[in-house]
Order: C-alpha cells, then sequence, then structure tokens
C-alpha cells in the first residue's frame, strides 16, 4: 500500500507572479525601449503590478517597441534575435537629407553585421546588453564609413 504522502498532490497551486525584474529584463531591458520614455516606463510597472499572475506568466513572445523621441533610426534584436527591425523614425524627414541618409546606412550596417541576433536564443544580460550596444555602435560607423558614406557631425541619433 502506498503511504499517502507519496501521492501526487491534485490540489492545484496559485500561479506565481513574475517578479518585476523578471518582467523588467523579459519586457523592458530585452525589448526596445528607450530610457527617456519615463511615463511609458512608469505605465508598464503598473501594468505588471495590477495584472493577473496568470496572464503574466502565460504571455507569449512580444516586442514592446518604445523609442526615444530623440532617435532616428534604430536595429534591434527583440530578445532571442531571429529577426531584424530596422526603424526609421518620422523625425528623419526633418533632419538634413545627410542625416538621413547616414542614418539609413548605419542602420543598415547594423544589419549586415548581424547585430541582431548575438545572443544565439538566449536573453542576455543587462551588462551584455550595454557592452554589445557600445562596441556596436563603433562597428556600425565604420562599416557604413567603409561603405562611403559619410556620419554628420552632432550628437548620435541611431
Ligand atoms: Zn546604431
Amino acid at each position: 500500500m502506498k503511504s499517502p504522502k507519496n501521492r501526487k498532490s491534485t490540489k492545484r497551486k496559485p500561479s506565481r507572479k513574475p517578479s518585476w525584474a523578471e518582467f523588467r529584463h523579459r519586457f523592458i531591458d530585452c525589448t526596445w525601449f528607450d530610457r527617456d520614455r519615463v511615463k511609458t516606463f512608469r505605465a508598464m510597472r503598473e501594468f505588471w503590478k495590477r495584472a493577473p499572475a496568470e496572464v503574466l506568466r502565460k504571455l507569449p513572445a512580444v516586442s514592446v517597441v518604445a523609442p526615444s523621441g530623440y532617435l532616428l533610426g534604430a536595429v534591434t534584436s527583440f530578445g532571442r534575435g531571429d529577426r531584424a527591425f530596422l526603424y526609421l523614425a518620422p523625425q528623419l524627414e526633418k533632419a538634413s537629407q545627410a542625416e538621413a541618409i547616414w542614418t539609413v546606412a548605419h542602420e543598415f550596417s547594423h544589419v549586415a553585421l548581424r547585430h541582431h541576433a548575438p545572443y544565439k536564443g538566449r536573453l542576455p544580460s543587462l551588462s551584455t546588453l550595454r557592452a554589445h550596444a557600445r562596441a556596436d555602435e563603433k562597428a556600425a560607423d565604420a562599416l557604413a564609413t567603409e561603405w562611403g558614406f559619410v556620419r554628420p557631425k552632432g550628437p548620435r541619433r541611431q
């Protein structure tokens, strides 16, 4: 006769709510969420606080897009990096033609260098993301320059 303590419980365990750190890593750090999106960041935190645990646990892979209003263009990996997403901001229409040309060339450099897929199917740590971001910008500038494009003076916006 089996002892009752060896029997599997048929009670349903309440589903654990992902921590803010887990939610933030998956939907903010590993998606596209620029730092000056302060209100949107707070809204994300409110959503995490108020949404039912079950909903948060069962969310499918999702690409959150919250670019800075300052940004002209970007290429992003969306976490696991199986697909590139190239963004060209509406603000490009107000930039100089030279800046628009450079932005397009710079973003295609990121794609050509496969910067959207460096993590082999895993979510990278925040420090890895930041280290890659700095190195990737230099490499993309170098390749676009090699292709014959000229970076306009002024702050980086790509
Ligand atoms: Zn860039």
